[in-house]
């Protein structure tokens, strides 16, 4: 059977996660614990919900870049994008910057895809991908 250090406690277990049941249970805890104070207190800026729960930032800012907790006016502002800096809601990504990591890998698929493609194909199908970034 596969057993594996757990990425939290580093104690030795069987489950299918990277982490032990333990951790598990204890981040679903501390999940639910964020979660509800952010339900009776929408609009809390991060730093006091850290306070309040005892739940450090960091362990937060997990729950964001994983998309479990919703984000609320209060705590827009502050995961950052890992790019250029910039408050995001959601993810590692602004808008701007996961566009063009999105260009970057689709460049890279057209040098690799070029040589079957039709030039009138490929710009029309460069103006629509354009288009539907720009009604996003
Ligand atoms: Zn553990
Ligand atoms: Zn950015």
């Amino acid at each position: 059977m596969d057993f594996k250090n757990c990425k939290r406690c580093g104690k030795i277990h069987y489950g299918r996660g990277p982490i032990c049941k333990a951790c598990e249970e204890k981040d679903e805890e501390v999940f639910q614990i964020v979660r509800t104070f952010l339900k009776e207190n929408p609009n809390c800026p991060m730093t006091v919900v850290s306070k309040e729960t005892g739940v450090s930032v960091k362990v937060i800012e997990r729950f964001l870049r994983d998309g479990r907790l919703e984000i609320t006016e209060g705590i827009a502002d502050y995961l950052r994008c890992l790019k250029c800096g910039k408050p995001i809601k959601v993810g590692k990504y602004c808008k701007e910057c996961s566009n063009e990591v999105n260009k970057e890998m689709k460049s890279i698929y057209n040098n690799v895809t070029k040589k079957s493609d039709s030039d009138d194909a490929k710009k029309s199908g460069a103006k629509m991908h354009l288009k539907r970034i720009s009604e996003k």
